[in-house]
């Protein structure tokens, strides 16, 4: 091809297909590699349309085609995406012991690496992942990439020591390994991208099984991560991923003797299978998250920080606000400040329909409404279109009024649509926002300038975040303190994960000498 003019997409097709197809062994597997490049060649095109960038896409798809065919039992020219949990298994823990060598600059350097590439790359990673993924926002799969700054690094390492008669005992936290980590569709590359910042600057590498409907993107974010990371210290494989993952991988993983922890992000299924491993496992579980609004709150506030809640990425987090128990004296008022913050506020009749849209009847008596996953994620306007409505595109989030018994308030609906319960009184809001958490002690939320109220809900809830007075956000330290991860340990309690969580103790003792004092 001649190197002054842009390729075509058929040419570009063409080229790689009918040069190399012959000595591809996984045909299937690479005409999906080139589908997705050629996709990403094109948004690329529309979105910059600079001709420096085209060959450097094309260049990356020969670069990995070449891979393919010319040296399939090396690791290095895959940059860590794999077919085999045993190949992926073996190349983190080589990266394992190359970083086991590593200085602590080199993994603050490694660890730099991805922070600046998540902000730099948020625009381009971020139309990937809402393309593959189709659930979400764009500009909060963008905001969710460059908040992986806040999320907390080698810092955070520390070394506790005791000095007494008998000399001088310290306490080293040291890695685990190789660590195992399930992740899922509503932040991919983000949860991928914030586990490696913690675990790695704990000195452990990764082999990631992400879920398949967000596997590409993850698979790519491994690919430049490792490119970059090596080119800047020699370190490879720091974090490895299984390209095509199926539950078959993730129980695999689970199961791989050359992992040492497990660290699964995701709903009610792999958190019961991972408790269930005999391999210690750091479980990142589903939420439920109730908000209590008594009557001396500020409304305004409540409703606006109500609704950034829970249309952050049309409602994807964990931590996002699903239902609303309001005190009856000023559940009117807040119903009204809601539309004031872009709520679209949807009747009893136009609830009921939508309802039935959105969930189906249980499979058994009391059983759980089956979720229409074709729902999850997805715009309030794109919603409200499901049952005949037309509403402003720019429009945030549905609600309305419903009793606890409407489906929307025990479920965990993961779309912009908030069912507001009118309550007697605090303690009954609060009893009902205990009763459809489930007990899963993920999240609470409550707006009140009663510390007593206050208090009694924090009491009452036990769950590992309690935000008040704000929206779900800053219990992540996005507007509150503290900082950020996307994996918070709920049922084994871990709490919001840092690198220590990722550690194991080692006790150093030296008798009756070294204390100095
Ligand atoms: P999901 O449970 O469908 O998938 C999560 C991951 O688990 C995926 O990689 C998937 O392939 C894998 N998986 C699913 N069932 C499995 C099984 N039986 N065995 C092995 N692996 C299995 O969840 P999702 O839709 O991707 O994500 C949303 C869910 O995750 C919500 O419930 C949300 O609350 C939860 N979540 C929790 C946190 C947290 O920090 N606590 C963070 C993000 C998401």
């Amino acid at each position: 091809m001649d190197r002054g003019r842009l390729p075509t997409r058929q040419h570009l097709g063409s080229e790689i297909l009918n040069g190399k197809k012959s000595n591809i062994s996984r045909t299937d597997d690479a005409i999906h590699s080139v589908r997705w490049e050629i996709s990403r060649c094109r948004e690329i095109t529309q979105v910059q349309s600079t001709e420096q960038t085209i060959r450097q896409v094309v260049q990356e798809v020969l670069t990995q085609l070449a891979g393919r065919q010319g040296n399939t039992n090396t690791t290095s020219n895959r940059w860590g995406v794999f077919d085999s949990v045993d190949e992926a298994v073996a190349a983190a823990q080589k990266g394992f012991e190359q970083l086991t060598r590593a200085s602590l600059e080199q993994r603050k350097t490694a660890i730099n690496i991805v922070k600046r590439m998540c902000d730099e790359q948020a625009e381009e990673l971020g139309q990937l992942e809402f393309e593959e993924t189709k659930i979400g926002r764009l500009e909060h799969k963008i905001a969710k990439l460059k908040a992986i700054q806040t999320v907390p690094g080698v810092e955070f390492l520390r070394t506790d020591a005791i000095s007494g008669s008998h000399g001088l005992m310290i306490t080293e936290y040291a890695p685990f390994g190789v660590i195992g980590a399930i992740t899922p569709v509503t932040h991919s590359l983000p949860t991928l991208a914030g586990n490696f910042v913690n675990m790695v600057a704990a000195g452990n590498t990764i082999v990631c099984n992400p879920h398949p409907s967000g596997a590409k993107i993850a698979s790519e974010g491994v690919r430049r991560f490792n490119k970059a990371i090596h080119a800047a210290t020699g370190l490879e494989n720091l974090v490895t991923i299984i390209g095509s993952p199926t539950i078959e991988s993730a129980q695999q993983v689970f199961d791989h003797r050359g992992v040492k922890l497990l660290v699964v992000t995701g709903g009610p299924a792999v958190a019961r299978a991972a408790l269930k491993s005999p391999k210690r496992a750091i479980v990142a579980g589903p939420g439920n998250p109730p908000v209590v609004v008594d009557a001396t709150a500020d409304i305004d506030n409540a409703a606006k920080s109500i609704v950034a809640g829970a249309a952050f990425d049309n409602n994807l987090l964990c931590i996002g606000e699903k239902e609303v128990f309001a005190v009856k004296e000023i559940f009117d008022q807040l119903m009204t400040a809601v539309a004031s913050h872009g709520g679209y506020r949807l009747n009893a009749a136009q609830v009921a329909a939508f309802t039935a849209k959105a969930f189906g009847p249980p499979k058994e008596p009391g059983g759980h409404h089956v979720l229409n996953r074709d729902f999850i994620g997805k715009d309030a306007a794109w919603l409200a279109a499901q049952i005949g409505l037309s509403i402003p595109a720019e429009t945030l989030i549905l609600y309305g009024e419903t009793d606890e018994n409407n489906p929307f308030v025990p479920e965990e609906q993961m779309m912009p649509f908030v069912p507001f319960v009118r309550a007697n009184c605090s303690d009954h809001a609060i009893a009902l926002a205990k009763k459809y958490e489930h007990g899963f002690g993920h999240t609470a939320i409550i707006h009140s300038r009663d510390v007593h109220t206050i208090t009694k809900m924090g009491r009452v809830m036990n769950t590992t975040l309690f935000v008040k007075n704000g929206p779900c956000m800053a219990g992540l330290g996005l507007g509150g303190e503290g900082y950020l991860s996307f994996s918070i340990a709920t049922p084994t309690g871990e709490g919001v994960t840092s690198p220590m969580t990722f550690t194991r103790q080692r006790r150093c003792v030296m008798v009756d000498d070294l204390r100095i004092i």
